[in-house]
C-alpha cells in the first residue's frame, strides 16, 4: 500500500468525513442494524393510528416495569411510570439517581400521521354505489391517495356511551376501500390541472359498498345495506358517526426495499420512525444519571395544536407534577432541561434534486440527522438551536459513536416546515431537532433506510444515558 501524502493527510485532519455509514460500521452492527428493524416494521403493522401507537406503548411499558404516574406517591431512582393522555400521547418517564433539579433529559417524538379522516356525517350513496365524505389530515399530495388500498381505523361513541373500536383493513382477510381516479382516455381536461388542483379535497370520497339491501324500498338501498352490516358488525346507526373518529390509512404493510433490503417502505414513518426508536430506547436506559421522559405525542401534523398535542401544557404540567413529588420547583426543572425534538428531514432525493442545497440537505444512510433549525422564509417559525446546545449533543453521539449529519428543509427560499421542538424551546428549555432522513415524506408510502432508523435508537438511548 503505497504511504498517504502530505494532501491526503491533511485532507484526513481538516475536512468533514461525509463517508456513509455502512462503511463507518462493523459487520456486527449492521446486523444489529438490521435486527432492530425487524421489530420497527412489526410496529408499523401494528400500529397504524396515535392511538395505537399509544395503546401499544402503555401496553409495552406495563411488561417493562413501568406503572401508572400518581402525583401523590413518592419516587425514588430507578422508578418508571407513565402518563397517558386520552389514548393519543403517551409520556414515559424513568427517575434519574440526580435530584430532580438537575433537570430532565426529553426525547419528544409524534405519532400521528397524514391520513383521511371521515366527516361527522360521512355516509351517502350516489348511482347506487356508498362512500365516506373525508376531510384529510395533515399535509397530503391529494393525488397520491386514489387508487391505492385503504383501511379504516379508530373509534365509535354509541349513544349509551360505549365505545367501538374499529380495525378493517389490514388483516389478510379484511376488505379494503379505494377513493377511484379518473381514467387517462378521460382526463385531457383534468391533466392540464395542477397536481395540486387536480384532486380537489371534496373528491377525496372513499367508495365502500355497491350491493343493494333486498327490499321493497326505492331510494338508498346500498347505503341502507352499509348500515345493516355496520349494524351488524359493530351495533351501531347512522347517527353514531357524528361521535366517531375514524381515519382512512393505507392498507399496505412495511416492506424491505431494494435487493441489499437496506430501505423500508411504509405507511406512518413520520413520525413513527423516531417514535419506536425513542420507546425501545427509553425502556433500554435503565437507571439513567438523570430522569429521563420520552414524550410520544399526537396532532404534530396539523400544528400541535388540541390538548393531546405538545403546544397545549401537558407536557410542561407533567414536569410540574414530577418536580413536585420531589419537593422541587417545577420552573428550575424546566430551565435546566433538555430535549431531543425527535423528527424525521426530507432526505436528499436524486429524483428531485432542485428543491435542495446539496452541501447542507441530509442523506440516507448518513445517520440520524441534527436540524439546528427548521421554519420558512428566513426561518420563520423556528427555535433555531445554539451553537453550545448542538455542540453538547454532537458530543453525546460522539461518544456514543452515533453516524449523524446535518440536514436543512430544502433550500432557503423552497419551502419549509416545523416540528414541535418551538413548543419545547418556549417553556424555556434548550432543544434541537434530530431524527430520521426520509423520502417521499407524507406519502401513503415513505422510504427510510434501516441504518437510519437504528441510528436514532443509539443516538436517542445515548442521550438519555448522559452522565
Ligand atoms: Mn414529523
Ligand atoms: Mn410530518
Amino acid at each position: 500500500m503505497s504511504e498517504k501524502n502530505k494532501t491526503e493527510l491533511l485532507k484526513e485532519e481538516l475536512f468533514s468525513n461525509t463517508k456513509s455509514a455502512p462503511a463507518k460500521m462493523s459487520e456486527q452492527e449492521l446486523e444489529q442494524a438490521f435486527d432492530f428493524c425487524e421489530g420497527y416494521k412489526a410496529f408499523l403493522n401494528s400500529c397504524r393510528t396515535e392511538r395505537e401507537a399509544a395503546a401499544f406503548t402503555v401496553a409495552k411499558a406495563i411488561e417493562n416495569g413501568y406503572t401508572e404516574f400518581d402525583a401523590s406517591c413518592k419516587y425514588s431512582a430507578g422508578d418508571k411510570v407513565y402518563f397517558n393522555n386520552r389514548g393519543k400521547s403517551v409520556i414515559l418517564c424513568t427517575f434519574g439517581k440526580k435530584s430532580i433539579e438537575n433537570g430532565v433529559k426529553i426525547v419528544a417524538s409524534h405519532i400521528d400521521s397524514p391520513r383521511l379522516d371521515l366527516k361527522p356525517n360521512p355516509l351517502y350513496e350516489d348511482c347506487e354505489l356508498a362512500y365516506f365524505k373525508t376531510h384529510y389530515y395533515g399535509g397530503i399530495k391529494k393525488y397520491q391517495w386514489t387508487v391505492i388500498p385503504l383501511a379504516l381505523h379508530g373509534v365509535i361513541v354509541k349513544k349509551n356511551g360505549e365505545s367501538v373500536n374499529v380495525s378493517i383493513g389490514d388483516a389478510p382477510s379484511d376488505p379494503r376501500f379505494v377513493i377511484t381516479d379518473l381514467l387517462p382516455h378521460l382526463d385531457r381536461n383534468m391533466s392540464k390541472r395542477t397536481l395540486d388542483t387536480a384532486i380537489p379535497g371534496e373528491t377525496l370520497n372513499i367508495l365502500i359498498g355497491s350491493l343493494p339491501f333486498k327490499g321493497d324500498e326505492t331510494s338508498e338501498l346500498v347505503k341502507l345495506n352499509i348500515l345493516n352490516i355496520l349494524h351488524e358488525k359493530y351495533g351501531i346507526v347512522e347517527d353514531d358517526f357524528r361521535t366517531a373518529e375514524l381515519e382512512a390509512v393505507p392498507a399496505i404493510e412495511a416492506y424491505d426495499i431494494g435487493f441489499d433490503r437496506s430501505l423500508i417502505g411504509s405507511y406512518g414513518h413520520d413520525d413513527r420512525v423516531c417514535a419506536y426508536p425513542s420507546v425501545i430506547a427509553a425502556f433500554d436506559a435503565e437507571n439513567p444519571e438523570y430522569t429521563t421522559v420520552t414524550v410520544i405525542t399526537d396532532k404534530e401534523e396539523t400544528g400541535s395544536d388540541g390538548n393531546t398535542g405538545l403546544n397545549s401544557a401537558y407536557l410542561e404540567h407533567f414536569i410540574y407534577d414530577i418536580a413536585s413529588c420531589f419537593g422541587a420547583n417545577g420552573r428550575d426543572v424546566i430551565r435546566k432541561s433538555e430535549c431531543l425534538s425527535a423528527d424525521v428531514n426530507a432526505g436528499f432525493d436524486p429524483n428531485f434534486p432542485d428543491v435542495h442545497d446539496r452541501l447542507n440537505a441530509a442523506y440516507l444512510n448518513k445517520g440520524i440527522v441534527v436540524t439546528k433549525y427548521t421554519g420558512h422564509g428566513g426561518k420563520g417559525g423556528t427555535s433555531d438551536a445554539s451553537a453550545e446546545f448542538v455542540g453538547k449533543v454532537s458530543r453525546v453521539f460522539n461518544d456514543a459513536g452515533v453516524i449523524w449529519q446535518t440536514g436543512e428543509l430544502g433550500k432557503v427560499d423552497e419551502g419549509g416546515g416545523g416540528t414541535v421542538a418551538k413548543y419545547v424551546a418556549n417553556l424555556g428549555m434548550d432543544v434541537v431537532d434530530v431524527g430520521v432522513p426520509m423520502l417521499s415524506m407524507h406519502a401513503p408510502f415513505e422510504l427510510a433506510a434501516k441504518i437510519d432508523v437504528y441510528m436514532a435508537y443509539k443516538g436517542f438511548k445515548a442521550f438519555l444515558e448522559q452522565k
